[in-house]
């Protein structure tokens, strides 16, 4: 499962170089070269699959074992005293690169660094309607 004209399948099959910092069988991390702060680095399976809803679950866990490890070594590098796992999906919500990855962004206490804005639900009634929307398109 490969995009010949995807830069992660690329990276992950050593066409592009990266900054590798972790590889497994399913799994490769590397720096991402535009970081929202040094160290930050993105998590990728190295088969080809376009979002979260694309991704087989079964690679879930060899993807979360691996976010672990290098999430604790870059905290460790960094000297971070947090850390945000930001995964994008679509256009709409910044996605840039059509191969799932996982953001691992180190956080400084001192970063007053804002990830977005939240709102509010009018009422609970709303509230309360939304979730019984979304529920009933969950399939059990
Ligand atoms: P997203 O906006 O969630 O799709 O994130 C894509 C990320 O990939 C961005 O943060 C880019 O800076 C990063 N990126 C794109 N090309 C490369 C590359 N060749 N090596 C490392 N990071 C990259
Ligand atoms: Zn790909």
């Amino acid at each position: 499962m490969t995009d010949v004209n995807c830069i992660f399948c690329r990276i992950a099959k050593g066409e592009i170089p990266c900054s590798k910092i972790y590889e497994d069988d399913k799994v490769l991390a590397f720096l991402d070269l535009a970081p929202v702060h040094h160290g930050h680095a993105l998590v990728i399976p190295k088969s080809h699959h376009k979002d979260m809803l694309e991704v087989p679950s079964e690679l879930g866990c060899a993807i979360f074992a691996a976010m672990q490890k290098v999430a604790a070594a870059v905290v460790k590098a960094t000297g971070a005293q947090g850390f945000n796992v930001m995964q994008n999906n679509g256009l709409a919500a910044g996605q840039t690169v059509f191969h799932i990855h996982w953001h691992i962004i180190p956080r400084f206490d001192d970063d007053s660094l804002e990830m977005w804005e939240q709102g509010s639900y009018p009422d609970m009634a709303t509230m309360q309607a939304m979730a019984a929307k979304v529920a009933s398109y969950l399939e059990n």
